[in-house]
């Protein structure tokens, strides 16, 4: 898949979203989507994608040496969403009769959104 088909990723993930991991080293990993950035078509994703830092101590700014873990962005096309049903799955959208866009599992038809939103 080709990200600059348009100037932004056509992607129906959004932040929070439980994903899978489904190519490259990640593979079958998952995790909460924590950014996405829709311009590069890239996404980053809570313990996916961890790549190793080494840094240097710096005493001025109380950072300790050593090696520090943090997630890397990588291609969206990368991830599926995972139905709490069916595992990853593609996303389908159902429109209602007053034109609101529901984001539904493809297999079992299940609606994807949570029914509640924490609130922070
Ligand atoms: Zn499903």
């Amino acid at each position: 898949m080709t990200a600059q088909q348009n100037e932004r990723t056509k992607t129906r993930l959004v932040r929070d979203d439980t994903v899978e991991v489904i190519a490259g080293r990640d593979s079958g990993k998952r995790g909460r989507v924590l950014d996405i950035d829709r311009k590069k078509g890239r996404i980053l994703v809570e313990h996916a994608m961890v790549v190793k830092k080494h840094v240097r101590p710096n005493p001025q700014r109380q950072v300790k040496g050593g090696i520090a873990e943090s997630e890397a962005f990588f291609d969206i096309s990368n991830v599926m969403i995972v139905c709490p049903q069916c595992g990853p799955v593609r996303i389908g959208m159902l429109v209602g009769e007053d034109g609101s866009k529901t984001r539904i599992c493809r297999k079992c038809e299940q609606p994807l959104e949570k029914k509640k939103r924490t609130a922070k």
